[in-house]
């Protein structure tokens, strides 16, 4: 467990294309601009999502897919590297009809009606993901 200290640099703001994938567009997104790493978030909604949830004691991803119109109430997420690729790490709250709320971490099949992204880029050290023994997950290895 460590911390260190970025600043921020460029903002990107961007409209997300209809019927896009959620997770493959904010990367696309990413990469246009060369963001090494930064914090994101996102309003909108989507046509249908796949989301994912750790299960702590497996570790391991059970996804859950919802085949419905949803609200994005919060797109919260950030953007690293792993193994040379942009690394893009987003959960999400999302709305149904009747208001109320799911979420989750965000995984290939959100297929995106709207969506408002804001990226604000990350100045300092590169910031890395790597194998994490203890939780399973790829958790960053350069803090
Ligand atoms: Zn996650």
């Amino acid at each position: 467990m460590g911390s260190d200290l970025y600043s921020p640099g460029r903002s990107v703001v961007a409209r997300l294309p209809f019927g896009a994938d959620l997770l493959a567009a904010v990367a696309a997104v990413v990469e246009e601009h060369g963001v090494e790493a930064g914090a994101l978030q996102g309003v909108g909604a989507l046509r249908r999502a796949r989301l994912a949830f750790y299960d702590q004691r497996r570790q391991t991803y059970e996804e859950l897919d919802f085949d419905e119109p949803l609200e994005i109430v919060a797109l919260l997420g950030n953007v690293s590297r792993r193994d040379g690729d942009v690394a893009v790490h987003a959960h999400a709250a999302l709305a149904r009809n009747d208001g109320t709320a799911l979420g989750g971490h965000v995984v290939a099949g959100c297929e995106v009606f709207a969506c408002e992204l804001v990226v604000v880029e990350l100045i300092g050290r590169p910031l890395e993901r790597g194998h994490d023994k203890q939780t399973g997950l790829p958790l960053w290895t350069t803090l």
